[in-house]
């Protein structure tokens, strides 16, 4: 939906020129949920006024749709403000003198609307204020007032929300309110594009911009971006708490402590971490980041593989039980898995593939028929790893899988209760009260273990977490491993890196 090429600009005042955006590429595609961070004076809001059509660029391509910006006219691109965008800034920007639902209203009067009072208290209702529509500003708090300014913006049913720090100014049950309805909007397909420097409410987001100097050094997509997130969290954290509590410095014994460090230096692991830490522009000294690693030690999580049904190189990875042996974790270790997991599963080196999984039973109704059935939320790439291919339609894909669309891939069982005859290809199914389009259909496959092969559907992993079950543990992870011969490797290395991130996760919920 949008692309910049190349974008440069330069701000003039008096005889300094500072260039506060240098050769910027960027993409954004519709219904993204984008967060651009950065130290200040990075160039994030000139960023966002330019991709908001509030600013030109001096240089470079700015192609909306497809459509170069530069050559539209100047009503065209009012209209494209008005209608196409929706903006959100720090400092709320409501005229004092009108009250809650005028000030929503503007955009209307702007776009030469009628039935102005009725579509504003609308979109007051959608963002819980309606008994404050008759006050003004200052009437208001911070976060009702910033829900004022949200209204505002989508007056209009705009395309894009471009927000601008919209939480800086406000305390954190504001801020969680604020993020809820943001999380709404984008659920709503609404493309977000919000400028913060604060790492938790850029975490609401599928993607993270990092700026610095006017560059964009970084860009990292959901999974990645939710491991480090956790890491740099726990980094920081462990570095406030050597500075407040001098007792907690280091591990009890020196000796050992150094031991660990080595350790962990020896892992390839420190370098992959180290890597991603500068991407994200954030510079920690490096001592930190190895004594993250070296923290985790013993602990336990079983690891259970069978590889005579799964085929050679799988490896199905479960969370742990105490009494199955291995040292018990600390207190408040938790040892469910998360998609914080499988993101460090996927990054080891001799993983090819991994996919998280989450299973459950549900209802499925089509028209009037219905049944029970087991659901699994997988991996776009649990359909190679597992050969769940449907011979027509298709598996789920990637995009679908960071939306969170709501598509199901169903058994021939599933074809037999709910459709006979009929094609379900691209037909409506109902999983437990909720819609679901079928995208593929599987070929009909035979019993195996008394279990039915064909009485299943698949469906994205986060749709099935966030939408449909509100489960934010994954059942089990499976994993390819890349030959027969880094299996075992493979095995402890992964036992070794779960167990040190619930390791940090259990200081950092300390
Ligand atoms: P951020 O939003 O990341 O804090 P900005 O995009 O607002 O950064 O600003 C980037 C740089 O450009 C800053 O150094 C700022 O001082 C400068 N700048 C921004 N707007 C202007 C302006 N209108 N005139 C001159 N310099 C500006
Ligand atoms: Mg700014």
């Amino acid at each position: 939906m949008i692309e910049l090429k190349n974008i440069s600009k330069t701000y003039q005042s008096g005889k300094i020129a500072f260039q506060a955006l240098k050769n910027v590429d960027l993409k954004i595609e519709q219904g993204e949920f984008v967060a651009i961070m950065g130290a200040s004076g990075s160039g994030k809001s000139t960023l966002l006024h330019i991709l908001g059509f509030l600013d030109p660029p001096d240089d470079g391509e700015y192609l909306f749709l497809g459509q170069n910006v530069a050559k539209l006219k100047e009503g065209t691109i009012t209209k494209l403000r008005n209608k196409v965008a929706g903006f959100v800034f720090q400092q709320f920007h409501l005229l004092p003198g009108l009250k809650a639902y005028e000030n929503v209203s503007l955009p209307l009067i702007y776009g030469g609307n009628r039935d102005l009072k009725p579509k504003s208290l609308e979109q007051l209702i959608a963002v819980g204020l309606k008994d404050r529509a008759e006050h003004v500003p200052n009437e208001l708090s911070g976060g009702e007032r910033q829900r004022v300014a949200i209204a505002r913006a989508l007056v209009n049913d705009p395309l894009v929300i471009f927000a601008d720090e919209p939480t800086g100014n406000l305390d954190t049950a504001s801020e969680s309110e604020i993020m809820k309805i943001m999380n709404g909007l984008h659920e709503k397909g609404i493309t977000i594009i919000m400028v913060t420097h604060e790492m938790e409410i850029a975490e609401h987001a599928q993607r993270i911009i990092t700026m610095r100097d006017g560059k964009i050094i970084s860009d990292i997509s959901k999974n990645k971006s939710k491991v480090i997130i956790k890491i740099i969290k726990n980094i920081q954290s462990n570095i406030a708490e050597d500075i407040i509590n001098e007792k907690k410095k280091l591990s009890p014994n020196q000796a050992e402590w150094i031991d660990h460090i080595k350790q962990a230096f020896r892992s390839i692991r420190v370098n992959k971490l180290r890597s991603f830490l500068s991407m994200l522009g954030i510079l920690i000294g490096v001592a930190a980041v190895i004594a993250m690693l070296a923290l985790g030690k013993g602990a336990t999580s079983s690891i259970e593989k069978d590889l005579s049904r799964l085929g050679s190189n799988l490896l199905i990875v479960m969370p742990g039980n105490r009494s199955e042996g291995g040292v018990s974790m600390g207190t408040g270790a938790s040892s469910r898995f998360t998609e914080a997991d499988l993101a460090v599963i996927k990054n080891i080196p001799s993983v090819k593939r991994a996919s998280g999984v989450i299973s459950g039973k549900a209802q499925v109704v089509y028209s009037n028929k219905n049944w029970r059935t087991s659901i699994s939320g997988t991996d776009v790439d649990y359909s190679q790893m597992r050969v769940i291919e449907p011979n027509i339609g298709r598996y789920f894909n990637e995009k679908e899988q960071l939306a969170r669309e709501r598509v199901a891939v169903i058994g021939a069982t599933i074809v037999d209760k709910l459709y006979g005859t009929e094609d379900p290809l691209g037909k409506n199914i109902k999983i437990n009260k909720v819609n679901f389009k079928v995208v593929g259909i599987l070929p009909s496959k035979g019993f195996s273990g008394g279990r039915d092969e064909n009485d299943v559907i698949y469906i994205p992993l986060s749709t099935a977490m966030y939408r449909l079950m509100g489960e934010k543990y994954l059942n089990q992870i499976q994993v390819e491993v890349d030959k027969k011969e880094n299996i075992e490797s493979t095995k402890l290395e992964v036992t070794d890196l779960i167990n040190q991130l619930h390791k940090w996760q259990a200081i950092d919920n300390m």
